[in-house]
């Protein structure tokens, strides 16, 4: 997969960097959301970073989700 440089906060990312951790990759699910509500800008939910665990419910520890590079072209889209 090939993965373009992207600048998110002041920081820039690529391909190098996708699996270096932040409070986003430790605590948001690309499928159940971000944890801090910045789905515009979650580098998890946009799909440039891997999430380090599954989604936590309280109870549950659900699978790290797959997540299709359509849906995560679509989020972007919609960031701006
Ligand atoms: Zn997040």
């Amino acid at each position: 997969m090939n993965t373009p440089d992207f600048e998110l906060d002041g920081n820039r990312f690529n391909v190098s960097n996708k699996v270096s951790k932040d409070v986003h990759t430790e605590h948001c699910c690309a499928q159940y959301g971000c944890k801090y509500g910045e789905e515009d800008t979650c580098p998890v939910w946009l799909g440039y970073k891997k999430q380090s665990f599954g989604y936590w419910n309280g109870e549950t520890t659900y699978p790290i989700p797959e997540i299709s590079e359509e849906e995560f072209e679509k989020r972007r889209e919609n960031e701006v």
